[in-house]
């Protein structure tokens, strides 16, 4: 029996920090973190959507580093590496997330993509 591509459940590892730029080496180094002021400025550019820029004012993307760099940015959320290094895991995490009154507004699904080959069906 071969396995199939979508049946590959192995964790896609981690790109470059957003904050240093430079490679994270391990999970128990790495986070996702979310920046409080961008949830600000995404509300208020959908209260007050200006001409110039686009309608949509997007969903707030988790950034992705090491979690000494992440914890200097003072995050308001932050989900170390270690939680989510298997497809269980970051499960797991997305069900606890889902209780949080801000989830819906973030970029949740693109980090879940990032790291892991989810079948499109
Ligand atoms: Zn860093």
């Amino acid at each position: 029996m071969t396995t199939q591509p979508d049946h590959d459940t192995s964790f896609g590892g981690w790109r470059a920090c957003d904050v240093c730029g430079e490679p994270i080496g391990t999970t128990a180094e790495a986070a996702l973190a979310l920046r409080g002021p961008l949830f600000e400025e995404r509300r208020a550019n959908l209260a007050n959507p200006s001409p110039e820029k686009a309608p949509d004012p997007g969903l707030v993307p988790w950034d992705w580093g090491h979690r000494e760099c992440v914890d200097a940015m003072e995050p308001m959320h932050v989900v170390p590496g270690d939680q989510m290094d298997t497809l269980p895991r970051m499960m797991a995490r997305t069900l606890q997330l889902l209780d949080e009154p801000w989830f819906l507004e973030t970029a949740w699904e693109d980090a879940v993509r990032r790291f892991y080959r989810i079948p499109l069906e």
